[in-house]
């Protein structure tokens, strides 16, 4: 089913932008009488054009992070956390503004949009709670009279560069950890989402006014392209820089900030896969595939990219994927029903045609993938998702495709199914659908999924912050968000205090000298 919106003719995407940003309190100066045009996905229209960093204004926003880090680290941890707080408060106040935003902008559906919203939400109350929890740990001393501990400190500025498919939550990710950590932060978001990044800077400044006393520049927004973030990953003031975007993008990132001695926090490209097992509850596992593999329109990071179907399944659930498939509510996101809302933009879609053409050069069976209400918004790229049955895991399905296609593929075994599973460069998220306990944790186990994500009986999307979030191998190897995340944001210092009148030196090396 395909809506063409019956809102045709009714409030532009560029006036309710223009609300949105009066509602937040976003200058004008920065997004209207800029020279970058920043497109709607929804549309295809114009909505803005925002003002850009140039390398000096890089340069002059660094040292004034160093300046901000400096102060900030000497205020005690729970008060930090009270700013993150604060800044929790004005997104909870400004939900409906901030995700109706992400909406315009990134073309995400109602719930996806304000789902977004609440993933910064709960970020800030996990770091409210961290604030008052850095813990370091007490070592056993090997020496008499002697103690051993950690301790944990403020690092620095945190660079964070984010990609457009979560506009605003990787920033909070980062930013609300980072912060509660006595560090400063300076955020590159993608080029095809300002807006929404200058929205939430508008709510951190309210935030700062009214926590009182933050030192300037504690968190600076700096619009651009490449060449902006460039500016930041080269700048060896910066010892942190998280990058989350594509693996081409992070392989020239963390080149970078290694060859100057830096750090990178890597969120890259996923090529994620779920497993379904004979035992398996079908109808729940079509649902959790049906959201996974189309839902955002197949532009997660852990969107569901490969089926691995097992025999004495296949037979019977492909079909009814493939009818969901046919059946899935394709248009305006801003409309209540709509599942599947636009791709980014025109380059987006070639991707995807390009690499339907490979899968069919494959031999594949294509079910979906066809563009739809061109007539309708010729400059926005609505398609519908793609099923791809596929013999083997050829090249192009080793890719990740940021588009909704799911590769399906059939397998004798587990052994067999994971081992396609892992078969890929990326290692982000993975999922198995079964109720064999035996197969449930062998998937989980050491000779199981090798991603940095793995489920049972729900699909490899929409995690929580609670856990540690990111992947391995192409994927980046870092991990934000819960657990111990926050441990990427600080430095450590182990300390041994000696209390005694003696040296004892480690090891029993002696070093007598008279004096
Ligand atoms: P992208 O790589 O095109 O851009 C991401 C960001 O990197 C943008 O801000 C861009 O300006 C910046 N950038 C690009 N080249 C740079 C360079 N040389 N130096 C410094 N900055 C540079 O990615 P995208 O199209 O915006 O997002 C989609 C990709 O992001 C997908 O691959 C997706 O899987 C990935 N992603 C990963 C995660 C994760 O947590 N693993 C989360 C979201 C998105």
């Amino acid at each position: 089913m395909t809506k063409s919106s019956a809102a045709i003719g009714a409030k532009s995407v560029a006036a309710e932008v223009a609300e949105v940003m009066r509602a937040v309190g976003v200058p004008d100066a920065s997004w209207r009488n800029g020279t970058r045009a920043t497109r709607s996905p929804i549309t295809g229209e114009v909505i803005a054009h925002v003002a850009e960093a140039s390398g000096d204004d890089v340069a002059g926003a660094v040292a004034r992070s160093v300046a901000a880090f400096e102060a900030w680290r000497t205020v005690p941890a729970p008060r930090r956390g009270e700013l993150v707080r604060l800044i929790g408060e004005e997104l909870r106040a400004h939900k409906a503004e901030l995700g109706h935003l992400v909406t315009l902008e990134a073309g995400k559906i109602v719930s996806e949009g304000l789902g977004e919203v609440q993933e910064m939400i709960d970020i800030c109350d996990f770091a409210v709670g961290l604030s008052r929890q850095l813990y370091g740990l007490t070592i056993a001393s090997e020496r008499p009279g002697h103690r051993m501990m950690e301790s944990w400190h403020p690092v620095g500025p945190v660079g964070i560069i984010t990609a457009f498919n979560f506009p605003v939550a990787v920033w909070s990710w980062n930013a609300a950890l980072a912060l509660v950590c006595g560090n400063s932060v300076l955020w590159k978001p993608s080029e095809k989402t300002p807006l929404t990044a200058l929205a939430v800077q508008a709510l951190f400044e309210r935030a700062v006014h009214a926590f009182g006393g933050a030192p300037e520049g504690l968190s600076q927004l700096l619009v651009g392209g490449a060449d902006v973030g460039a500016a930041l990953v080269d700048d060896s003031r910066v010892p942190v820089v998280s990058a989350t975007g594509s693996t081409r993008m992070g392989r020239i990132v963390s080149e970078r900030v290694a060859r100057r001695f830096g750090r990178s926090i890597l969120e890259l490209g996923g090529n994620n896969a779920a497993i379904v097992c004979p035992s398996a509850d079908l109808d729940l596992a079509l649902r959790g595939i049906a959201f996974a593999a189309m839902g955002t329109a197949g532009q997660r990071c852990t969107s569901l990219r490969r089926l691995i179907v097992q025999e004495g399944v296949s037979d019977g659930f492909v079909p009814r994927l493939a009818k969901a498939y046919g059946s899935v509510s394709i248009g305006d996101p801003r409309e209540a029903g709509t599942l599947i809302g636009p791709l980014v933009d025109a380059a987006a879609y070639e991707g995807m045609q390009k690499a339907l053409e490979a899968a069919r050069a494959a031999g594949a069976t294509i079910h979906g993938g066809e563009r739809v209400l061109a007539d309708v918004w010729p400059d926005a790229y609505y398609v519908r998702p793609a099923l791809v049955e596929i013999d083997e895991q050829v090249e192009i399905v080793t890719h990740e495709t940021f588009a909704p296609i799911l590769y399906v593929l059939r397998s004798a075994g587990l052994p067999e199914s994971i081992k396609l599973q892992n078969g890929v460069p990326q290692g982000l998220s993975s999922s198995i659908f079964t109720n064999d306990l035996r197969e449930a944790e062998a998937f989980l186990s050491a000779e199981g999924s090798d991603c940095g994500i793995a489920n049972v009986n729900i699909g490899p999307s929409g995690a929580e912050i609670g856990g540690a979030f990111g992947g391995e191998k192409e994927t980046g190897g870092g991990r934000e968000s819960g657990s111990d995340a926050w441990k990427a944001y600080m430095r450590r210092a182990t300390n041994t205090i000696n209390f005694s009148r003696q040296l004892p030196l480690a090891q029993g090396v002696s070093f007598d000298v008279e004096g």
